[in-house]
């Protein structure tokens, strides 16, 4: 059995920026991600024409103060998101939708140059792929000897003074065996803390041309009343690729993809015109689907719930296993910024 220092489990940007940060102060890392992808809930796709479109996070904002520091730091570019032309909201599926516009003056959301995957990218590259192993989902995390053995689906077993589990929660308690079990009132609080966005359905449509915007449409989209919840333009920032990307509602995960799709052109077809049919391509990622994300709850559990709560500061396994993610962040828990806030934090304890 391999004897590593610090062992990080998730390589989001929660256990990518954590690992970055203690590599820096001279620790030793493993970061172990049971998909055969790295991101988590960061996952840009690149269509045929070259336009990047996320399936996860996306947009943050100047409040977002640790992400901005952060694409500072590595020198990665951001841009504004695209708002100008006329905006929709429908209200009812009966009636028109209102149109609206939105001025400059509004607080701008910003996108990464590229996607956001190239945060993920550039932290990965940093850290070395060496230190990063994919396809090893953690299953057992047992006590032994004053040291933590973490055990994989592969079969591989890895001894460590410390383990960083930057797994949502509710997954980590409902995915992964504690030997011994972890405090009774700890499961309860990961039970019932929200995973951001676990429960959503982000789609794109992948376009030649922005017809929208030659009508101008600003491509932003709120619905009350139609399968398209909310949707934005989703050029590129050098507008040399185009898509229109969203929410959809997340009802419709009981539907075929093939069903939603037809229900997303149909409706961009009613809003925007005959072009809408003419796309390249249509995807989609149902995020309640995606097991390393997602896991039901026990009970109702609303957004945000216990997000933050300040028993994540606590380490657990007698000071040997830290729970961290975007979840446990003090500050914008859920988001990017939380889950660079959290990686931070506990950074600043080694
Ligand atoms: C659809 C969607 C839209 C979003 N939009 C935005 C946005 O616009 N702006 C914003 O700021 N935030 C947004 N977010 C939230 C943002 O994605 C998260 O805050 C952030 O990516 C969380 O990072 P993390 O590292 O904490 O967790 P994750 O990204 O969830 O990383 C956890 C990692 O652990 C891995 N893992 C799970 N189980 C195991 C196991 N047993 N063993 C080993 N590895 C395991 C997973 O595969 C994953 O890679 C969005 C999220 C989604 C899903």
């Amino acid at each position: 059995m391999k004897k590593e220092k610090v062992i990080l489990i998730g390589a989001g940007l929660c256990g990518l920026y954590t690992a970055f940060l203690l590599q820096k102060k001279g620790i030793e890392v493993l970061v172990l991600e049971a998909n055969t992808r790295i991101g988590g809930r960061i996952k840009t796709l690149t269509g045929t024409t070259g336009v990047t479109m996320e399936m996860g996070a996306t947009w943050f904002g100047n409040q977002h103060r640790h992400i901005l520091e952060v694409l500072y730091t590595l020198e990665l570019p951001y841009f504004r998101q695209h708002t100008q032309g006329v905006s929709l909201f429908e209200t009812m599926s009966f009636v028109p939708p209102q149109k609206f516009e939105i001025a400059d003056s509004e607080e701008p959301s910003f996108r990464i140059v590229g996607g956001t995957a190239t945060l993920i990218e550039k932290l990965a590259s940093e850290i070395g792929m060496q230190n990063i192993k994919t396809g090893s989902k953690i299953t057992t995390i047992k006590e032994e000897n004053n040291q933590l053995i973490v055990m994989d689906t592969a079969g591989n077993s890895y001894s460590t003074d410390k383990v960083i589990s930057t797994i949502p929660p509710n997954l980590l308690v409902n995915s992964v065996v504690f030997e011994p079990n972890l405090p009774e009132t700890f499961l309860q609080l990961a039970k019932k803390t929200h995973t951001w966005m676990g429960e959503s359905i982000k789609f794109a449509v992948e376009y030649k041309t922005p017809f929208w915007k030659q009508k101008n449409y600003s491509g932003t989209l709120f619905s009350q009343a139609s399968i398209i919840q909310e949707m934005y333009d989703h050029s590129t920032a050098d507008n040399s690729g185009f898509a229109l990307k969203g929410f959809l509602n997340g009802g419709t995960s009981v539907l075929s993809r093939e069903e939603r799709k037809e229900k997303v052109i149909a409706q961009l077809a009613t809003f925007f015109g005959p072009e809408a049919t003419d796309y390249v391509a249509y995807y989609e990622n149902v995020w309640r689907e995606e097991p390393l994300t997602f896991q039901p709850y026990e009970q109702l559990v609303l957004a945000h719930q216990n997000n933050g709560h300040s028993s994540y500061k606590n380490p657990l396994q007698k000071g040997k296993l830290y729970v961290s993610g975007a979840e446990t962040a003090t500050q914008n828990p859920g988001y990017m910024d939380g889950a660079i806030f959290a990686a931070k934090t506990l950074a600043s304890q080694f």
